[in-house]
């Protein structure tokens, strides 16, 4: 393929795209078990975490001299919600890890997130600020693009219920300030789903609370989590989604048809969950996927339900 040519001869970010001034982290073949939470996935061809400093001069370029070149990139957050196939991921993975912290406060109540803030980091800072709102999300692996590209959504709250605005580079690799409209977001839905963009910030209306109950809460959703399993082996959270036309949560319907345990290698319905899927140990990609065909092919079989896969893949 034409950017495996381009690559083959090159040494450093800086070579393949020109005289761009680039700080931060890169290399060639980085395994992406090394970036998932599921603690899976092959190298990467090019893996490139941009420090806070150059992003705003360098990435603009990197996307659109990519697209010029036909180099594929996958933006990576927390790596919570993915799995990376076995054979990797082809072009570029661009990290936005380095790419966090609070901005600032817009106006009363408006808080700023960089792209790359992890969502548990975001909660904290609003709530020492004595703004609620963010603290459904602490506690919950993954970073403030991730969780605006993916509308998480727990403990009856959703992140579009928060989110007032962002900004993006767009296809065309512009930033462009997007108003969050409601009706654009659903059920772990966003608009950022169909569209190539970058989400570089994100804007969330908050409300003011007193610390302590603000703390007091994440500790509690924090403790609950932890109750529930969720850090006990490597996953991406719920491997379903659930759906209000099912008539109860997609866990229990795995549950019940006594799927919990079902095993593909190093793969496993959590015993004491039927909608969290961990690696017990050595899983690879194939397994998980395996494991999710096989629950859905049976669940359908049974139930005439169609599951949906939560969790992405990516490089399948
Ligand atoms: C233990 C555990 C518990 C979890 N519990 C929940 C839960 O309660 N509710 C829930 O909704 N989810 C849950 N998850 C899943 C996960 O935490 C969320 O989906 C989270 O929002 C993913 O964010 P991320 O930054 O890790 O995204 P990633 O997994 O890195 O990426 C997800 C998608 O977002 C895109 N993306 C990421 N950042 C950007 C960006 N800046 N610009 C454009 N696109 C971007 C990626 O390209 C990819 O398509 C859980 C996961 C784990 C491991």
């Amino acid at each position: 393929m034409e950017y495996l040519d381009i690559m083959a001869g090159r040494t450093s970010p800086e070579d393949l795209f020109g005289d761009l001034v680039f700080s931060g982290t890169y290399r060639f073949d980085e395994p992406m078990a090394m970036h998932t939470t599921f603690k899976v996935g092959g190298p990467a061809e090019l893996w490139i975490q941009p420090d806070t400093a150059c992003f705003l001069s360098f990435v603009p370029s990197l996307l659109r001299r990519a697209k010029t070149l036909g180099i594929p990139v996958f933006i990576l957050g927390g790596g919570a919600n993915i799995v990376a196939a076995d054979r990797g991921i082809e072009g570029i993975v661009l990290d936005t890890g380095k790419w966090a912290g609070m901005t600032g406060q817009m106006e009363k109540g408006r808080l700023a997130f960089l792209s790359g803030t992890p969502v548990d980091q975001a909660a904290r800072e609003a709530a020492s600020l004595g703004l609620g709102g963010l603290e459904f999300l602490a506690g919950m692996p993954g970073s403030v693009g991730g969780s605006v590209w993916m509308n998480a959504r727990c403990y009856e709250s959703s992140v579009s219920g928060v989110l007032v605005e962002t900004e993006i580079l767009n296809e065309e690799g512009i930033p462009e300030r997007l108003p969050a409209k409601a009706a654009d977001f659903g059920y772990k839905k966003s608009p950022f789903q169909t569209r190539d963009v970058l989400i570089l910030s994100a804007v969330f209306a908050l409300e003011s609370r007193p610390v302590f109950e603000l703390q007091a809460r994440m500790a509690e959703h924090r403790g609950d989590r932890e109750a529930k399993g969720h850090y006990r082996y490597p996953s991406a959270g719920s491997a379903f989604k659930n759906n209000r036309a099912f008539g109860k949560p997609t866990g229990k319907i795995i549950d019940e048809l006594g799927l919990r345990g079902l095993s593909r290698g190093g793969a496993s319905i959590a015993p004491w969950h039927g909608n969290l899927l961990i690696n017990t140990g050595g899983a690879t990609a194939a397994d998980i996927k395996a494991l999710t065909d096989e629950v859905r092919e049976r669940t359908f079989a049974a139930l005439g339900i169609k599951l949906e896969c939560e969790i992405l893949f990516v490089g399948f």
